[in-house]
């Protein structure tokens, strides 16, 4: 057993891993499980294994969720509060990829320390740093990007070439298989390694481009299952999660439909603000740097500036909530250090942007599909294999204790941070 903030977790008793497929709104699983593209999946599910629904944490954007597996935790506790926040201290924004952002360590620097040799694999080699953490000293946990592999080896372990291991040459970041690249390293370097803790992150290129039943959206899901079937046949139980789900944000006439905040601050008179847009990432053709959530700073010297922008900011249509710092820190579990003076989120079709002048739409001018609100805070969580009946009956109710069909996708009050409990703790002793 190891214990990590206070939840304990029995070392893996089998090879065991959890993909999180970025931008996985739980319609993609349904739809690719109803047009019969993931038979593997399906036989796991027939099988006993477990789908519900459960929550992603706010805001739905890919550090904050991905940290939140990874410990177990909410923001309030890990401190990733985005994919960049603001550093009070230079002024400056920075992005939230260093591993001192972390307040916690990690389920696998904890494991590490325990003994078992852990391995994760990130599409988007922006996660690579905060998953390989090692904040105590110790072993440090294998941690690789598929964005990055041509770079990576692994000598202590006489891997050269992660590309010469995997077989193929590693896709770009904007490839509908760059993800699938990440599922294929570690099935080609666990055993090389003697993992047997396995985290890979997927990316959200293709669900931001595509919902479900696209074309490529469907070769995703395909080429997905195969590769899960794999992972089975290589004798792991796998979990299954999302750092957060998807929608479409496109205004009638195709543009984005994005309301500029500085811009309406700005035309309201209201002084001295500055908006913090916490989606940014360098994956800009993904989404823009356009989410359905942002927070904004207000200089507490200009007197009832806060009241003001937070009436302006309310009154956007598409704005769905803006709630005060204390209100947001405490709703949704957020460090309050780190987020501005307001929260602000936008509802289902629609994202936040600083001003007119400052984004760069080229990329997503035809048709924008995002994240970051409320509306993208449902995920997916499956497991491979039974869980205990008491543990079932506990999730699901007492009616739902036989094997997984009937409970397939129905709400829980799980969240996409229980995932490593599920698959190390509650697996019943059979597929354990
Ligand atoms: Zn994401
Ligand atoms: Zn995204």
């Amino acid at each position: 057993m190891i214990d990590l903030c206070g939840r304990r977790y029995a070392l893996p008793a089998r090879k065991t891993v959890v993909f999180c497929v970025d931008g996985c709104a739980p319609e993609y699983l349904d739809q690719a499980l109803a047009d019969g593209l993931m038979p593997r999946l399906a036989g796991s599910l027939a099988g006993g294994g477990l789908y519900v629904r459960g929550r992603g944490q706010i805001p739905s954007f890919t550090n904050p969720n991905n940290v939140s597996i990874a410990t177990g935790q909410p923001a309030r506790v890990h401190g990733i509060s985005g994919n960049y926040y603001l550093d009070a201290a230079s002024g400056h924004e920075v992005p939230m990829n260093d591993p001192r952002f972390l307040r916690v360590p990690t389920l696998f620097e904890k494991m590490e320390q325990a003994g078992v040799r852990t391995l994760c694999i990130t599409a988007k080699d922006k996660l690579r740093a905060l998953l390989g953490a090692c904040r105590e000293g110790g072993p440090r946990p294998i941690s690789l990007s598929a964005e990055k592999a041509h770079e990576q080896a692994i000598p202590e372990h006489g891997i050269a070439s992660i590309t010469a291991a995997v077989g193929r040459e590693s896709p770009s970041i904007y490839d509908w298989d760059i993800s699938h690249y990440a599922m294929e390293m570690g099935l080609a370097l666990h055993e090389r390694v003697s993992a047997t803790l396995l985290y890979v992150s997927l990316t959200d290129y293709v669900q931001h481009k595509e919902p479900p039943r696209g074309p490529m959206s469907d070769r995703f899901h395909a080429r997905f299952d195969a590769l899960y079937g794999a992972y089975l046949d290589a004798g792991f139980v796998c979990g299954i999660t999302a750092d957060h789900g998807m929608n479409d944000k496109t205004a009638p006439d195709g543009s984005p439909n994005v309301r500029y905040l500085e811009d309406a601050l700005r035309e309201a008179g209201v002084p001295g603000f500055r908006v913090l847009l916490p989606i940014t990432d360098p994956y800009v053709v993904h989404h823009g740097a356009l989410g359905s959530y942002a927070t904004v700073y207000v200089d507490a010297a200009q007197g009832g500036a806060l009241e003001r922008a937070a009436a302006v900011l309310a009154r956007i249509p598409g704005v769905e909530l803006v709630l005060p710092r204390e209100d947001a820190a405490r709703r949704f579990a957020l460090p309050d250090d780190r987020i501005g003076d307001l929260v602000v989120l936008g509802d289902r079709s629609t994202v936040l942007g600083k001003s007119a002048a400052y984004h760069d739409l080229s990329a997503v001018q035809r048709g924008l599909r995002s994240h970051g609100g409320l509306h993208e805070a449902e995920v997916p969580i499956l497991v491979s294999h039974p869980l205990r009946p008491d543990e079932q009956a506990r999730l699901l109710g007492a009616s739902t204790t036989a094997a997984g069909g009937g409970a397939r996708g129905r709400e829980s009050a799980l969240s996409n941070a229980d995932v490593f409990d599920l698959v190390l703790n509650r697996l019943s002793t059979a597929a354990a």
